[in-house]
């Protein structure tokens, strides 16, 4: 018996959580993680998976509707929420035993409890009260949804944990917030019938990503019958029978089944007995402190993912672990480059970006080009449907390097995954010019902009 019973204690059995457990014991260690809820975490249980799932789902009534251009008569469609929802829980179920599977086979052994500190290399099982001594811990907890402040009512109100096991698919819904989840549910319960108000607080949808796809997005979101109410936010919630009132902060006031709150998630830190630890958390946001290595305060004690509020995104949890497990057990000291990470929104139509926005690049560059077109996709001619796809490319007009790309419109998601890669190979204009076109798609759009639409030259004084 050594001093430790494992040399790993990964806390959390997401996305992080269960790449760690599984590359470390890979490497040798003797490895236990703990799981509180379900294997898989947000991503496959409640976040990414299921959301995706549901947004196939919200397509087929475009996919319906467009049909008839193309000589297709296709009978009245009826949707069915439940069976949408059974078959994505059989997936999600399926997807669970695969990750749990994946852990232990690897050689990590798996508990279902959460698990806190005792001291800084003592965790503590709290289904069955059992203590485990770790030389190394990793903090892979993720992080929850965000009430918001205390308005009256709040309890009526659902995150998209709940949205995800309604009973039914409601008629109408409220959704306040203005980021990734808000709009991403906003088209799911659009596309699949209900009538969709979105609150936001701001004067645009999706603050942070550059300003002509908020603007492109926003047009295209309230063309699909979404109703966009900005400058506002909802100051509390009643509750008649099945219904609810929410009285918004201009007077107005919506009636409707459900009431959605998606303003930003926490990490979960609290109640993990950090301070018996000696890790310490940034006070602003409650993040765990980490170095580029992914370590913490305490030496030993490392954290990855939502927890320490870097990029809350899966691929960066799973690379984060992977480095740490390298860098730990594999001999292999490994950084994570969290610069120019490709992501997407996945609303209807899709956001596809990479790298910096027209308004940091000013910010950053001294001359910019703009290179931009927005165009009626092949598809929507004989469908008939009023869209139009947005391709930016933002430009360092002095070494030509291709800053940022931004992208709204179908497949934009799988678009931009491709494009990142040359905007991590640091490619230039020219070399976009240089590559042939596909044709007929929408992704040679970016090799085809000739011409910038406008030049920003910084002005001496700024
Ligand atoms: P998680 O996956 O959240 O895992 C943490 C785990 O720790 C959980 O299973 C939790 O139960 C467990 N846990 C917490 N405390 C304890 C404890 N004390 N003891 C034991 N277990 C504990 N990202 C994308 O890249 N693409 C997307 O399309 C996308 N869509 C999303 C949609 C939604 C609705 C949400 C909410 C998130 C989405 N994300 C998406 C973000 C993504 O899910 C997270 O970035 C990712 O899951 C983070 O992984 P993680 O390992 O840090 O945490
Ligand atoms: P976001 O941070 O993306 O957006 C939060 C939104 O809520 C913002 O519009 C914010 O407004 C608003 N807000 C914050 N506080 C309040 C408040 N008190 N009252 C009213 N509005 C408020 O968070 P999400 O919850 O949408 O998603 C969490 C994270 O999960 C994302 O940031 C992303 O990292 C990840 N995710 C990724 C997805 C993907 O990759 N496709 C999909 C879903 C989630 P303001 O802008 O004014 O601050």
């Amino acid at each position: 018996m050594t001093a430790h019973d494992v040399d790993l204690f990964v806390i959390g059995g997401g996305s992080g959580g269960v790449r760690a457990a599984r590359i470390a014991a890979g490497h040798g260690a003797r490895v236990m993680m703990a799981e509180e809820y379900r294997v898989g975490g947000t991503c496959v249980i409640r976040g990414c998976v299921p959301k995706k799932l549901m947004v196939y789902a919200a397509h087929v009534r475009d996919e319906i509707a467009d049909a008839a251009g193309y000589g297709w008569s296709v009978p009245p469609a009826s949707f069915d929420w439940p069976t949408l929802i059974a078959n994505k829980d059989r997936e999600i179920a399926r997807l669970e035993a695969a990750y749990t599977a994946n852990a232990t086979q690897a050689g990590a052994r798996v508990v279902k409890s959460r698990a806190v500190f005792e001291d800084a290399h003592t965790l503590r099982l709290l289904a069955h009260g059992e203590t485990v001594r770790a030389a190394h811990v990793l903090i892979a907890t993720g992080a929850a949804p965000n009430h918001g402040p205390a308005i009256p009512g709040i309890e009526h109100v659902i995150s998209s944990n709940e949205a995800f096991h309604l009973p039914e698919l409601p008629r109408r819904i409220v959704i306040q917030g203005g980021g990734y989840i808000a709009v991403e549910f906003a088209g799911i319960f659009a596309g699949l019938g209900s009538e969709v108000t979105l609150v936001y607080r701001g004067d645009n949808i999706l603050r942070g990503f550059d300003d002509d796809v908020r603007a492109h997005l926003r047009r295209e979101m309230e063309m699909h019958g979404i109703a966009i109410r900005t400058g506002l936010t909802v100051n509390a919630v009643e509750k008649h029978g099945e219904l609810f009132t929410s009285h918004l902060s201009d007077g107005s006031s919506l009636v409707t089944e459900q009431v959605m709150f998606a303003i930003g998630r926490h990490p979960n830190v609290a109640n993990l007995g950090l301070e018996k630890a000696g890790v310490a958390v940034h006070g602003d946001f409650g993040g765990i402190v980490v170095d580029a290595f992914s370590r913490s305060s305490a030496p030993h004690i490392y954290a990855v993912g939502d927890v320490t509020n870097r990029v809350n995104l899966t691929p960066v949890a799973i690379r984060e672990a992977h480095a740490f497990a390298d860098s730990v057990f594999g001999g292999k000291p490994t950084r994570v480059d969290h610069d120019d990470i490709a992501t997407a929104v996945f609303s209807q139509p899709e956001v596809g970006t990479c790298g910096l926005t027209e308004a940091r690049a000013r910010a950053k560059f001294a001359r910019v080009d703009i290179y931009r077109s927005e165009f009626r996709p092949l598809k929507a001619t004989l469908s008939g449907r009023d869209t139009r796809v947005l391709m930016k490319l933002v430009v360092d007009a002095e070494s030509d390097r291709v800053l940022g790309c931004h992208i709204v419109g179908d497949d934009a998601g799988e678009i931009i995954q491709a494009v990142a890669i040359a905007i991590k190979m640091k490619a230039t204009k020219a070399d976009f010019d240089a590559t042939m076109a596909l044709h007929p798609s929408t992704a040679e759009e970016l090799v085809t902009m000739r011409a910038p639409v406008a030049r920003h030259v910084r002005d001496a004084a700024e």
